[in-house]
């Protein structure tokens, strides 16, 4: 496992072997914990896999938590030696971003309104500068994203389709703790005590689930539900929203494939979680992100 710091000798390194099989991209932003490694062993699955670790300060907004981001490099490296990891990619942001000079960004498409694009203004542009330039400095032929990120994944498949880059896109389950929580490097921030209300996340999204499975189809009132859990257990729910994937729209009686997504602050960390069901002919099962 060899980590680079410029982008040329990443890419000459990985010469090797293109054409044998596709290079894998897992961009993260550091502080590995379980989620990114199931990216990882996943991505290994399919080719010679490039981890790059970038807290990138353009998709935090102001008052967000760019400086305080949990950066443990050595302990970050630890982790991905024993996965089998060809290459990380570990640029400075001059290297990213250049120096003095305004450069190009990325605006997002309609998959950036609502939920996360509409509560941290610029993030999703944030988001496509990075991964644009970060797809151009590895080149890879496949990129690997959480769906714990559900709209991130939206926000990039749109890019990808709309540019005709030439990167297959995968996604990948939420890895999550044992009592659900979802994985997260903000997880870190929490005490005891928060860290156990951080459950109402995952508490809401079941509840939601279960009403699929009870045959509600009304949009409010998952919604609501989901809602009341978050304003209980955490100290300042953002939002708890059913969404269709296809259209991303908002729909009152839900069918196809359909996000449930949460969103609330417990103590200093905002959390996000979702599930995606398939609803079709009043039959729910496991919905697909980037299908
Ligand atoms: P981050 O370092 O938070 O930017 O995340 C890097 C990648 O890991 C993104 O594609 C995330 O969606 C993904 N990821 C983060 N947490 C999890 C998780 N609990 N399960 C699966 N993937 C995750």
């Amino acid at each position: 496992m060899e980590v680079f710091t410029t982008p040329a000798p990443l890419r000459r390194h990985m010469e090797q072997f293109r054409g044998a099989a596709p290079v894998v991209l897992v961009p993260t932003m550091g502080a590995l914990h379980e989620g990114h490694l199931e990216l990882v062993r996943k991505g290994a699955e399919m080719g010679p896999v490039v981890v790059s670790i970038f807290v990138n300060p353009t998709q935090f907004g102001p008052g967000e938590d760019f400086e305080k981001y949990p950066r443990d490099l050595e302990s970050d490296l630890e982790m991905l030696r024993p996965l089998g990891v060809e290459a990380v990619f570990v640029p400075s942001v001059s290297e990213v971003y250049g120096t003095g000079e305004e450069g190009v960004t990325i605006q997002p498409g309609d998959r950036a309104r609502g939920l996360c694009g509409e509560r941290r203004p610029g993030h999703f542009a944030g988001v496509l500068t990075v991964v644009a330039r970060l797809f151009g400095m590895v080149r890879p032929d496949v990129a690997v994203f959480g769906r714990k990120d559900a709209q991130q994944c939206l926000v990039i498949k749109q890019m990808v389709n709309n540019l005709h880059l030439p990167v297959k896109l995968v996604d990948i389950p939420t890895v999550r703790e044992p009592d659900g929580l979802a994985m997260s490097s903000r997880n870190r921030y929490l005490n005891d005590e928060q860290r156990q209300r951080a459950t109402c996340l995952i508490a809401a999204l079941r509840a939601g689930e279960q009403l699929l499975h009870a045959g509600v189809f009304d949009a409010r009132e998952l919604r609501r539900t989901m809602w009341d859990i978050l304003a209980e257990g955490s100290d300042e729910p953002d939002y708890a929203e059913v969404v269709c994937v296809d259209t991303f729209t908002q729909p009152d009686l839900i069918t196809g494939n359909t996000l449930l997504a949460v969103a609330a602050r417990v103590g200093p960390a905002r959390l996000i979680d979702n599930m995606v069901f398939r609803i079709s002919d009043h039959a729910v099962s496991p919905g697909c992100l980037l299908g």
